[in-house]
């Protein structure tokens, strides 16, 4: 529970758009998933965690009952099994890095968003407007082959000078690519930030959080995982950056209230 950034400036412009942005790192275990809805109510799905029954749940317990914009990180398994059922939900709009996975999973991941009439979209920094909150995607830069986690989406997310930035599983040649760039867009500080591929020691780096400066980290990760996540090194990253941690495997799902002046709430479900 915390409050941040300025103190609020009142009603627009000084005070950014009306409403707030409710963005919730579901605990879907192992994996991300991440949910977004707008003061209009529009919704974004990034990634939907391992699980399809654990999907089903949310979209149940959640009362979704319809999605605008479906984003896959990139086609691993811990990051798209929940969009199958959540394919359903009918988004307009699906984005990827444009590799297809070579699994019976993302089939199926296909076959029902060509059941739901989504257009297929790659990332290429595009701007998303998800009613009044913008989606920047964060396509991967040039050079990074065929592998997965590298070529993660990224999105980094503006609702007035609230912004959060969630980057998938992408590895230390992706964020080295990204920081060649000098990208404005990834220049902090963001008040809300994921933590890379669930803690990993090839994800976030010093020199790549000194850019993009996170108040808060929501570290995705399942209980007693058999890959060590989150591990040690990626913990003292965030401590060095003097960042407040948030992890699934002992909190829940971890949901922000943003402000279009910068002001948040973060809430926990245990
Ligand atoms: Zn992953």
């Amino acid at each position: 529970m915390k409050q941040g950034g300025q103190d609020s400036a009142g009603t627009e412009p000084t005070g950014g758009p009306a409403g707030q942005v409710t963005i919730r790192f579901l605990d879907v275990g192992q994996g991300d998933a991440i949910l977004i809805q707008s003061p209009e109510g529009k919704t974004a799905l990034i990634d939907g965690g391992r699980s399809s029954d654990r999907m089903r749940d949310y979209i149940r317990d959640l009362n979704l009952d319809k999605l605008d914009l479906m984003i896959a990180s990139h086609a691993d398994a811990d990051h798209i099994a929940g969009l199958v059922p959540a394919a359903t939900l009918k988004p307009r709009v699906f984005i990827n890095n444009g590799l297809g996975g070579t699994t019976q999973t993302w089939e199926r991941l296909v076959k029902n968003l060509q059941d739901a009439g989504s257009t297929f979209t790659k990332a290429s920094n595009q701007t998303v407007n998800l009613g009044s909150v913008k989606l920047r995607v964060i396509a991967p830069p040039p050079g990074m082959g065929d592998g997965q986690n590298e070529n993660s989406v990224g999105v980094a997310l503006q609702f007035g000078t609230f912004r959060a930035l969630m980057t998938g599983d992408s590895e230390t040649p992706e964020t080295e690519g990204w920081l060649a760039q000098e990208r404005d867009d990834l220049r902090g500080p963001f008040q809300m930030y994921k933590s890379i591929h669930h803690g990993a020691a090839n994800g976030d780096s010093a020199a790549w959080l000194a850019y993009v400066r996170p108040e808060n980290v929501v570290i995705s990760v399942g209980a007693s995982n058999t890959y060590g996540h989150p591990t040690k090194t990626a913990l003292n990253l965030y401590k060095q950056a003097g960042a407040r941690v948030y992890r699934t495997d002992r909190q829940g799902t971890v949901t922000v209230q943003g402000s279009g002046d910068g002001t948040y709430t973060i809430t926990t479900d245990r």
